[in-house]
């Protein structure tokens, strides 16, 4: 028999006509021969109005009780679920998480789960109830209410059908939501966004931690590391809506899947940082330490072995990033600068491993919007950039408002005005609104998309079978393996000037050239002048080098060009890999430990990697197969 985990979020459970509707969801899931667990959000704004409540008593409420506050919006929700599910004649029991055994750790308001007790809950479903299940909240092994962060019902929903599968049953998962599933981009910024029929784990992955609010990014490693099928779908219809599953081959044909905008993070910029092995891991591991993710890491090197880092972390953790900083960039006579707001726009595509031209295109579309680029990173299937927002006047430009009412998120973003801007320009350039495979064009075949529902297979084969059977908590990030690449070389342009264009000039050069460029690292490193590195293949280097140096004579004949064949690249591959602060650490301290200098380090969910010189390819490799636990 097979277990259905529906979720229903805020917006879709906001009234008794939505959880009447929900409820007839999951009875009529059970009626088609299923066993149903339903996990809840709490009612519309409501998680949204205890927090204006304790800030009505306090602007620093203790976490553990902001925890016991919030923990209450979801209880309401269950309860109402299940009496209307009883209303409407089927047998139903709702429980909290700690009621179930959702053990977190100890990290008030970002908990991570640890594990789950499924024996409780697999007890009501063989007896025939509908299970109701408060999404977003745990207990931690000192029995305190602990949540899982905002947006966290969805890691709730994914992780207990992950849970229920390692138990033995055969599950899918399906989050109902106020759209009708995974578009190409926020169909509230851009209402031409098209709705997608499939997108790989990965790809979502990337989306979310840009964000793409429509998942929580942690579920999506739970969907990834235990292969739980999910849809996204809208609570109001039963059309089919997008399914997230397994990278499918017709994927990796598509350069960009989606664009994402995140408007609520800060750049930093450390100036005057000693350029020498193991003061990043003194930095990184300061801000891991303290829970703190670090996203966009872009170090430049300018005169005299003083490199800049520039990087950006979320608003609410700028004031304790900026305290626990202090005291380290003093000791190391360097400084820190805040910059301002910014929005980072993301293309995330699996496409983008093997075709070139990517990067091309999307700067070239925000250059012709004049946008300039503060920043830019690289992961593996994904770009981003960070476009300053600090222009007064154009932020009094006013947009169409939205028809429902909004969570604070939305409300923040609409002030994203050149990164809004950004994200359309876009979206237009890869044609996102067109139909393609994947995302339209063949709509007929009802089920083309659906994925495998996979047999339990265990104990554990495959080595990703083997890391995850490793995990001491369900939610451990899960490194898996480490690569080295020796085929790379690097260009370094020194001094560019800092203005809307120049990336998309040099990008472009080198692409007509059929080059592919894979990493690429952008930074401040002076007053309006920036550095630009990015790897091309070895064979290439003499080739990209020589277009390289024709574009940026053109641009500035002040600007320096570096080739440099003599490096490796390594990659570590895993789930989850930027947000679990403990990567970067670990990385950055095995490297450190051994004298190994890191040249430039892209970091996405599913790939960090970093440059070393070649000389110590080998070295790193063995460092960091040790470090991950990996040999
Ligand atoms: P819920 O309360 O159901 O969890 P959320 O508000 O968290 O709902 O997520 C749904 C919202 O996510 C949508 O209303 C939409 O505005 C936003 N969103 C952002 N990016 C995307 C995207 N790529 N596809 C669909 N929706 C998106
Ligand atoms: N109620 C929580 C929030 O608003 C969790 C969720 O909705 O997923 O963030
Ligand atoms: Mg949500």
């Amino acid at each position: 028999m097979g277990v259905v985990v529906q979720k229903f979020g805020g917006s879709s459970v906001k009234d008794a006509e939505s959880v009447m509707e929900a409820a007839r969801k999951a009875i009529r899931a059970k009626h088609a021969g299923n066993s149903v667990i339903v996990v809840v959000s709490a009612q519309g704004s409501t998680t949204d109005d205890l927090i204006a409540k304790a800030a009505e008593i306090t602007s620093e409420p203790s976490a553990r009780e902001m925890d016991m506050l919030l923990a209450t919006g979801e209880q309401i929700s269950i309860a109402l679920t299940a009496m209307a599910i009883q209303e409407l004649g089927e047998r139903a029991v709702s429980f909290t998480g700690p009621q179930v055994g959702i053990v977190t750790d100890s990290t008030h308001r970002k908990a991570r789960i640890k594990k789950i007790d499924t024996q409780r809950l697999c007890e009501a479903l063989d007896s025939g109830h509908i299970v109701v299940l408060a999404g977003f909240q745990g207990i931690d092994e000192q029995g305190d209410i602990s949540t899982l962060g905002r947006g966290g019902s969805d890691t709730t929903a994914v992780a207990v059908a992950a849970a229920v599968k390692l138990a033995g049953y055969e599950v899918e998962c399906e989050i109902y939501t106020d759209v009708d599933g995974v578009y190409t981009t926020d169909p509230r910024i851009v209402p031409d966004a098209r709705k997608m029929d499939a997108i790989s784990y990965d790809e979502m992955l990337e989306m979310a931690s840009m964000g793409a609010g429509v998942m929580h990014s942690r579920s999506i490693e739970f969907a990834k590391k235990f292969d739980v099928p999910l849809m996204v779908r809208n609570a109001k219809s039963d059309a089919v809506g997008t399914w997230i599953m397994p990278e499918a081959p017709w994927m990796s044909e598509i350069p960009a899947c989606g664009v994402a905008l995140a408007a609520d993070e800060s750049r930093l910029l450390l100036e005057g940082v000693p350029d020498r092995p193991g003061v990043s891991h003194r930095i990184f591991a300061a801000l891991a330490d303290a829970n703190i993710a670090v996203d966009m890491i872009a170090q430049s090197v300018g005169i005299g072995g003083k490199a800049t880092i520039g990087f950006t972390v979320l608003n609410t953790e700028l004031d304790r990033t900026k305290k626990i900083l202090g005291p380290i960039v003093g000791e190391l006579g360097a400084t820190l600068n805040e910059t301002g707001k910014v929005s980072k726009v993301s293309v995330v595509g699996a496409g983008m491993r093997a075709i070139s031209g990517v990067a091309e295109r999307m700067f070239q579309a925000l250059a012709a919007e004049g946008v300039n680029l503060k920043m830019i990173t690289t992961g593996d299937i994904k770009i981003s950039v960070l476009v300053e927002e600090d222009g007064a006047a154009e932020s009094a430009v006013i947009e169409p408002g939205p028809a429902e009412p909004i969570k604070k998120a939305h409300l923040e973003s609409k002030k994203a005005v050149r990164g809004r801007r950004a994200l359309r320009a876009v979206h237009a350039a890869f044609a996102l609104a067109q139909p393609r495979k994947g995302a339209g064009a063949q709509p007929a075949a009802h089920g083309e998309f659906k994925p495998r529902l996979v047999p339990l297979v265990l104990p554990a084969k495959t080595e990703r079978e083997a890391a995850i059977a490793r995990l001491a908590g369900m939610e451990d990030v899960l490194v898996s393996g480490v690569q080295l690449n020796n085929e790379q070389s690097r260009i370094t342009i020194y001094d560019l000037p800092d203005q809307p264009g120049n990336c998309s000039k040099v990008f472009n050069a080198v692409a007509t050239g059929g080059i592919l460029v894979d990493m690429i690292v952008q930074n401040q490193s002076g007053p309006a002048k920036a550095e630009l590195s990015f790897t091309v293949p070895r064979a290439d280097l003499t080739r990209a080098l020589k277009r390289t140096q024709d574009v940026v004579r053109e641009i500035d004949p002040g600007c320096r060009v570096v080739g440099d064949g003599d490096i490796s690249v390594l990659f570590v591959l895993g789930v989850g890999m930027r947000t679990h602060t403990g990567v970067a650490k670990t990385m950055f301290g095995a490297l450190a430990a051994k004298g190994i200098n890191i040249a430039m380090i892209n970091t996405s969910e599913v790939c960090v990697g970093v440059v070393v010189e070649r000389a110590r390819g080998e070295e790193a490799l063995a460092c960091l197969t040790e470090a991950f636990k990996l040999g």
